[in-house]
């Protein structure tokens, strides 16, 4: 999923934690956690600009022997960890909740990505990837051009059921939005 689709989901997952929780904060806070929220959502790929560097390039699929998605940056315990950290440490009501959220939002982002490519679930236990779909798929681009291979990247990924999801999660994260 692109950061667009990603950022949208860690709005509806703060979204949905503080409509469930309710919790007792200025709404200038309530606004903040739904900003980290988007932040956590993406976060995560972060560790893309890592993967650019080594590579020299700003390709996006790159050159296929480094994934991002197997740096324990893609740990989803480690972000569980972190965040709980934050929450349990933290005496701050508002803190807690950036701590919920550093959890909560990143699993959003590695939710969506266990739909293509996947995910290191049981990392430290095992660096296995797991994936409802096209587990460690690589894409085979052979344009290096910075604009000719991300748009050719960009035309295939339009071909894949997750785009659309990824543009259905954006309507609804827009609509609530503006709705709620
Ligand atoms: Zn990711």
């Amino acid at each position: 999923m692109l950061p667009p689709g990603h950022i949208a989901a860690g709005f509806l997952t703060a979204k949905a934690l503080l409509n469930f929780v309710h919790p007792a904060l200025t709404s200038q806070q309530h606004n903040h956690l739904l900003w980290w929220g988007m932040f956590f959502g993406f976060a995560p790929d972060i560790d893309m600009f890592y993967v650019f560097f080594r590579q020299r390039s700003m390709l996006v699929s790159g050159n296929e022997k480094i994934s991002h998605r197997k740096f324990i940056s893609h740990a989803p315990i480690l972000w569980l960890i972190a965040g709980l950290l934050i929450y349990f440490f933290s005496s701050s009501a508002y803190v807690k909740f950036i701590g919920l959220l550093l959890w909560l939002g990143s699993w959003s982002h590695f939710l969506l990505d266990s739909i293509y490519y996947g995910v290191m679930w049981l990392w430290p236990f095992s660096s296995k990837i797991y994936a409802l779909k096209d587990r460690e798929v690589r894409w085979t681009i052979y344009e290096r051009s910075f604009f000719k291979h991300n748009w050719k990247f960009f035309i295939l990924y339009t071909k894949k059921p997750l785009f659309y999801l990824e543009i259905l999660i954006i309507i609804v994260a827009i609509v609530i939005s503006t709705k709620y």
